[in-house]
């Protein structure tokens, strides 16, 4: 499906990482990755998966230094000569910030959780937008639930998330013209680097296996098959949307009720 399509895939943290699940679907489906690393911390972990894909381009960006950003999207450039899609799988919000009371959030952690969950999508379709000019091309970021109802513990990153999903349309109404399309999609809960830091996360995966329509919860690889999708030619009439992948569990208003009976 994306043979002969290039794309970066941000946010590769380890195996469990939802963008490696991502990068690995995209690469099966033919096309050739650069992947980043937030810091030469994750830099062996990224280097060593990335051996599992053909003929990857590793790059460092923290997407909280513009000047990261500016040589990763160069490099594409240079190797590329353009840009088919980016996958932007990125969060960050103090561990201190996701525990206890929202009012308790500080200006700095409010700020911090902004910049770097929210703002660096601008930061990169901006400068994606030029390699991507004439060919057509696909933004996806990941969301979450937290950000349309209160989800306990979630707290200044589920304000984040609003704000991601609201830049994820006003870039899709200012980049289609250019035949660029920008969607989001809200996984439901996977055990992950970033979720071990949100309080209560082991509980949300249960809850969710026990009560989502599909009575289960939500598998790396179905976000990667949905990112598949909106990458690929049979999204081209989708843009400035959330799809959820999440079981279903976004359809519920109240849990529990009636539950024994429509699972017998
Ligand atoms: P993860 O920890 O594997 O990935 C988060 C990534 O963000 C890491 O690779 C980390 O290096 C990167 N990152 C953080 N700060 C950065 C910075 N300044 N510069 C560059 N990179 C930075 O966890 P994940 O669960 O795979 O998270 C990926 C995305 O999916 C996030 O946006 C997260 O909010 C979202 N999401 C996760 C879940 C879940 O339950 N795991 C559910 C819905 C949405």
């Amino acid at each position: 499906m994306l043979n002969d399509k290039v794309g970066i895939v941000f946010g590769i943290a380890n195996k469990r990482s939802i963008a490696w699940a991502i990068a690995q679907t995209l690469d099966r489906a033919g096309a050739r990755l650069a992947v980043t690393f937030q810091n030469e911390r994750l830099a062996e972990n990224v280097r060593e998966l990335a051996t599992q894909l053909k003929n990857p381009l590793l790059l460092l960006c923290d997407v909280g230094q513009d000047a990261q950003i500016d040589a990763v999207f160069e490099s594409v450039k240079k190797e590329f000569g353009g840009l088919d899609f980016f996958i932007h799988s990125v969060a960050y919000a103090p561990t201190e910030d996701l525990k206890g009371a929202f009012q308790e959030t500080s200006r700095a952690g409010f700020g911090v959780a902004h910049d770097v969950s929210a703002y660096s999508l601008v930061a990169l379709a901006k400068r994606a937008a030029p390699l991507m000019e004439g060919r057509g091309g696909s933004i996806v970021t990941m969301t979450y639930i937290g950000s349309e109802r209160v989800m306990p513990g979630y707290n200044v990153m589920g304000v984040a998330k609003a704000s991601l999903e609201a830049g994820v349309r006003y870039l899709a109404h200012e980049l289609g013209p250019k035949n660029i399309r920008v969607n989001a999609i809200s996984a439901g809960p996977i055990r992950t680097l970033a979720a071990s830091g949100v309080g209560g996360i082991s509980k949300m995966i249960q809850y969710v296996s026990q009560y989502a329509p599909l009575r289960r919860g939500t598998d790396p690889s179905e976000v990667a098959d949905t990112a598949l999708f909106l990458c690929s030619h049979l999204a081209r009439g989708i843009t400035g949307e959330v799809i959820h992948v999440d079981s279903g569990y976004h359809v519920l208003g109240i849990t529990g009720l009636g539950s024994e009976e429509s699972s017998a």
